[in-house]
């Protein structure tokens, strides 16, 4: 995929009588719904969009979006770095009406003008694929929320020793 900054927009009159293909990056600040999900607004998002008319006379929106961000961990609510990968399968729509003939394997995108805002499209497709929770591997969360408070200069100490650790876990048994 190349590095660059795929356009805003896609005019829906061109690109697919055209069969264009988009790829490259896009900016998490062009998501502010998605951001929403996210610790911080760092990470990448990568995207590559075919449009295409099939026979039936469909216009098609096909390709991939891959994104590497970070959310946070549900267990320890510190940031967590998470890969999501989605596959894209659109028929773009005028209007609802003709969703239900669409082949299984692909959404309605209602578009009612010829302007098409990529990140939009984009952004419903990250916010679907997000897994619902996220944690850490087991033993890799930053600060349980079941670790008692107290001075950083004991945690540190407990944290150091395995014994107090079982103690711990045996009390909140
Ligand atoms: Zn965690």
């Amino acid at each position: 995929m190349s590095e660059s900054q795929i356009p805003a927009y896609v005019d829906t009159r061109k690109v697919f009588h055209e069969g264009a293909a988009v790829s490259g990056n896009l900016s998490l600040k062009k998501l502010e719904l998605f951001q929403e999900y996210l610790s911080a607004p760092v990470g990448s998002v990568k995207v590559e969009l075919f449009f295409r008319i099939a026979e039936s006379g469909q216009r098609q929106i096909t390709g991939r979006v891959a994104a590497s961000v970070q959310v946070y961990c549900q267990r320890c609510l510190a940031p967590l770095g998470i890969e999501l990968a989605d596959d894209i399968r659109l028929v773009l729509l005028k209007d609802e009406a003709k969703a239900a003939d669409l082949e299984p394997s692909f959404d309605p995108l209602i578009c009612e003008g010829f302007k098409l805002e990529l990140a939009t499209v984009i952004e419903e497709q990250l916010i679907l694929c997000l897994p619902i929770v996220s944690y850490h591997s087991q033993g890799e969360c930053a600060n349980p929320l079941n670790y008692q408070v107290g001075s950083s200069a004991i945690d540190d100490n407990q944290a150091k020793s395995p014994f107090s650790i079982l103690k711990k876990l045996k009390k909140t048994d």
